[in-house]
């Protein structure tokens, strides 16, 4: 990052060990870190120093940590990855809904965190940039290629004739590539807010879709599952 100005990092976590690999970590990367640990500190930091990223622990010792990314959410959109022991889905996916961009569950790896937070701080830029992402030109990745443009998809070039319904859940993922979008969100980005709760229509889809893109479909390529949660498009290849 020779010549960008620094990112700024707040990590909001309260156990000593953690929060030292994680700023030593993001130090050696070239961010800008700020650490807080615990909730009311956190809030305090983000007001007072206005980060690029917040890696927040969900369990921190005074807040709970979804009411702290509601809080965060009411006045700013600086992307929030949660970092989260606990293993519950149900923690992991209404964290995602209250507005956090992305999660990471204990124990993670160097490459992993840094990968989410480079992906989260890429979408605020274009977000910020152009507003809503324009759903035109192509996205690609391996073998597979939506052109947005012609509403289609093909895999080694070949048209993979999604159905309509296919093609809108693949735009969507495609569009967020990189990151995961719980199924409450695709289900009501995708039919709107009177959508079913019931992900099974989003499984069903998911069957037929890959099946015509993937090689192998027990092993996705392209779409991944994050168990209970959503799905995550793999992130685009740049030159
Ligand atoms: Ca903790």
């Amino acid at each position: 990052m020779a010549n960008e100005i620094k990112r700024k990092i707040l990590i909001a976590e309260d156990d000593p060990g953690i929060c030292t690999f994680l700023r030593a970590t993001l130090l050696a990367e070239g961010y800008d870190v700020i650490t807080a640990h615990d909730g009311q500190n956190a809030l305090g930091m983000i007001s007072s120093h206005c980060p690029d990223c917040v890696l927040l622990d969900l369990g921190l010792p005074d807040m709970d940590g979804n009411q702290i990314i509601q809080s965060i959410r009411k006045w700013t959109h600086t992307p929030i990855v949660v970092i989260s022991a606990r293993s519950m889905e149900d923690d992991k996916a209404r964290a995602l809904d209250l507005g956090a961009d992305d999660y990471m569950t204990k124990p993670f790896g160097t490459v992993e965190l840094l990968a989410r937070i480079r992906t989260a701080l890429r979408h605020t830029h274009t977000t910020s940039e152009t507003g809503e992402l324009a759903l035109t030109g192509c996205y690609r990745v391996g073998g597979l290629e939506i052109d947005y443009n012609k509403c289609r998809v093909y895999l080694d070039g070949e048209d993979v004739h999604l159905t309509p319904n296919e093609y809108r859940i693949v735009a969507l993922l495609g569009k967020h590539a990189g990151r995961v979008l719980t199924y409450k969100s695709m289900l009501r980005e995708l039919w709107g807010p009177a959508a079913s709760s019931d992900n099974k229509i989003l499984r069903v889809h998911m069957a037929g879709i890959r099946r015509k893109i993937e090689p192998n479909p027990n092993e996705p390529r392209y779409i991944f599952t994050e168990v209970g949660v959503g799905y995550r498009m793999a992130e685009e290849e740049r030159p």
